[in-house]
């Protein structure tokens, strides 16, 4: 059955109008733009068919956002407009062509060329050159007054630059956009995330709810920043009402962008990457350039604006109800989409974290069909209050992997159910644990699952683990894909022919292969037991093991506090290495390992018999005369322990450069930093010259 159009308009009135009043009141979509744009263009199309169903009261005709009343109120001298906007080539070229037509002329255009910024226009009215009110753009014509907010933007001047009289009259407002920057608004969820407060769902949103706040310390905390693209009313003398076009002639430039120019020369911040485009067949290559640079601006756009920029002509081309004839908004495609969530399996990682992934009706968003979704762990699916069968939306940004925004409520379905964890590994059904202060599940059986033998055996044959020469990552995927190996200690009874009956493997690599396996049973204590791919055991922490309890008998017995005597090692690394050895298949294959590979004996080092014994080291940085790996193995010879992490039982953190947050941590801790200098005349003072 098909709607009857008045129907369909009265559906698209009442939508429309609610996700008006989300967006622009509540600053809380609860539906991707694509989608509404669809349901407006659908209203559009309707009412250019049926002109009788076009009301004064449609969405279409109105600028769609509403003051709120615990403001005061601004009336607008001159209305604030939105834009009509295109999204390919053909509308561009139309949108062109119809302005052409209506000035009368076959001559190409220059065009002002702006990106559009994601935030919320705001009007800026300084007197006298100071900064005396701002108000949002509301429904056009009265917005909110929000002076006190727009103060605590630092980058808005408080007075103009330049005379008055001569740069500029008596009333200047500026038109512009409050946003909020890509790194702001991250931080700003993060911390919303942590303390379980709302998050936004994008940085538009995050901008508009900010600068929409009772209270101006909450805005000025927020970051925001602002580029002005356009001027409101301007006039002579602070009583005048009535816009002169003598009073904007006489102050400011014939051309859009030279206006844009003015303000800056003014001391407002423009967008640097406005342009002057001299026709319309330079603007393609303007929106092309700014979509590949638009993962690497720092703040958020969704498309170019393009406005004729001769102003005598935009005068002429004048207006229709809620936007400008002169300007389009040329916009990028979507970036996020409605699909639904179909059902969700869980996958099991390299290091057992199992992962719960949305399965979704596939769906075209930022320029991909995407059909999965990681959902993290439980923790962000009781933030996203997902239900298997939900309508979500889904965004996907530049090279980001796509994500769950929000769950569409309003679209549940009435069979939708909760998503449960599996109460054993989905791989290899054994127990599953999470650790304390860890959101994700895991798999507690390590080599002996299924989903965690094949990293498990990459680690192993890895070059700082046994590194078996000629193990690459894809023979070890093809061994575990034939059921020739599960397990490293099936490596060991690998035959050549066995090799040589995978692809890309001659006689001779297969030789080489099974020769590098006899070399690697030759090892040593530290490397076997960071070969055996606890979590958390890196490469120092192993060499701390052996060195502390000597023998792999007395690792494997050890309890958790005897692990805790060990540098490098906390609660969490030795819960990981005693749940390793709990699990009887690691036990098994740990056992069998021994049995195969061999390693010296180490001997208790006597106190005091090396210059460097019971000194910690942290390394941290860029070192450039040494490896890192390098430095680790002078310094251990010299019997200093080499840990991956600055704690109080640190003795001197080596700094290279570019030194991050290890540094900061040893500065804090007051424990003593050395440059790498100073590490290499220590290695000198003791024989070892690099
Ligand atoms: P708009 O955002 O499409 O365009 C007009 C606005 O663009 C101006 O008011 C200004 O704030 C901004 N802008 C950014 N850069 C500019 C520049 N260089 N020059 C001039 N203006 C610039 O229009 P709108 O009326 O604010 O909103 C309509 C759009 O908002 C819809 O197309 C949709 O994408 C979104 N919306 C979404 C929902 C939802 O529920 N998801 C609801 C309402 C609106």
């Amino acid at each position: 059955m098909t709607t009857m159009p008045q129907s369909r308009v009265h559906e698209l009135h009442q939508l429309i109008n609610q996700y008006n009043h989300q967006y622009y009141v509540l600053d809380e979509p609860t539906v991707p733009d694509a989608e509404y744009d669809r349901l407006m263009n659908e209203l559009i199309a309707i009412e250019a068919k049926h002109p009788e169903l076009k009301s004064i009261d449609s969405p279409s005709q109105k600028v769609g956002g509403q003051a709120l009343k615990s403001f005061s109120q601004v009336t607008h001298q001159l209305p604030m407009l939105s834009l009509d906007n295109v999204f390919d080539l053909a509308d561009f070229n139309a949108f062109v062509k119809r302005n052409k037509d209506r000035l009368l002329t076959s001559k190409s255009l220059s065009f002002c060329a702006e990106p559009k910024l994601d935030g919320l226009a705001v009007s800026l009215r300084y007197e006298k050159g100071m900064f005396v009110q701002a108000a949002t753009r509301g429904d056009g014509s009265v917005g909110e007054n929000i002076t006190q907010n727009i103060r605590t933007i630092k980058s808005i001047p408080l007075k103009l630059q330049g005379v008055l009289g001569k740069d500029y009259p008596e009333i200047v407002e500026v038109r512009g956009e409050v946003f909020m920057p890509k790194a702001s608004f991250e931080q700003l969820n993060e911390q919303a995330k942590k303390r379980n407060e709302k998050v936004f769902a994008n940085p538009r949103n995050a901008a508009a709810g900010s600068l929409r706040q009772l209270d101006s310390k909450v805005t000025a905390k927020r970051n925001l920043a602002f580029y002005a693209y356009g001027l409101g009313f301007v006039g002579e003398s602070i009583t005048d009402t009535e816009q002169s076009t003598d009073v904007l002639a006489q102050y400011f430039s014939n051309s859009h962008y030279q206006r844009l120019c003015q303000i800056k020369a003014l001391g407002l911040p423009m967008c640097p990457e406005v342009r002057l485009l001299a026709s319309e067949h330079d603007c393609e290559a303007f929106y092309q350039d700014i979509l590949t640079k638009r993962e690497q601006l720092s703040y958020e756009i969704d498309g170019t604006v393009l406005k004729v920029d001769d102003i005598a002509l935009q005068k002429k081309l004048g207006f229709v109800a809620r936007a400008p004839r002169w300007a389009i908004a040329f916009k990028f495609p979507a970036q996020e989409e409605l699909t639904v969530v179909e059902g969700v399996e869980f996958q099991v990682g390299r290091t057992g974290a199992i992962t719960p992934v949305a399965r979704l009706k596939p769906v075209f968003v930022g320029g991909v069909t995407v059909s999965n979704a990681t959902l993290h762990n439980q923790d962000e699916i009781n933030r996203l209050g997902l239900k298997v069968s939900d309508t979500v939306i889904i965004r996907r940004a530049g090279d980001v992997i796509p994500q769950i925004v929000s769950v569409v409520l309003d679209k549940r379905a009435e069979n939708a159910t909760n998503i449960v964890f599996p109460a054993t590994c989905p791989v290899c059904d054994s127990k599953v644990a999470k650790a304390e202060g860890e959101a994700v599940l895991r798999c507690t059986a390590g080599l002996f699952c299924g989903a965690q033998r094949k990293e498990a055996i990459k680690h192993f044959a890895s070059r700082k683990a046994h590194d078996v020469d000629g193990l690459g990552d894809k023979l070890v995927e093809q061994l575990v894909d034939e059921k020739l190996i599960s397990t490293p200690v099936d490596l060991f009874s690998l035959t050549e022919i066995q090799i040589s009956t995978m692809e890309r493997m001659g006689k001779k690599s297969a030789q080489n292969l099974v020769n590098g396996l006899i070399q690697a049973k030759e090892t040593t204590l530290a490397k076997f037991i960071y070969g055996l791919g606890i979590r958390e055991v890196g490469e120092a922490t192993a060499a701390n093991l052996a060195q502390h309890f000597l023998t792999l008998d007395s690792l494997k017995a050890a309890d958790s506090e005897t692990l805790q005597q060990v540098d490098d090692v906390g609660v969490i690394v030795a819960k990981n290495i005693v749940n390793f050895f709990k699990e009887s298949h690691n036990l098994t294959i740990v056992e069998q390992l021994a049995d195969i590979m061999s390693w010296p004996e180490i001997v208790a080092k006597e106190a005091g018999s090396l210059p460097l014994e019971e000194q910690t080291f942290v390394l941290t940085g860029t070192l450039s005369q040494m490896g890192r790996n390098e430095a680790k193995a002078a310094l251990q010879l010299l019997g200093a322990k080499v840990s991956g992490s600055v704690s109080k039982k640190t003795h001197y953190l080596v700094a290279g450069e570019k030194a991050g947050s290890k540094l900061t941590k040893a500065q804090d801790l007051g424990v003593k930093v050395l440059t790498e200098e100073e590490m290499l005349t220590l290695l000198k003072q003791h024989g070892i010259d690099v």
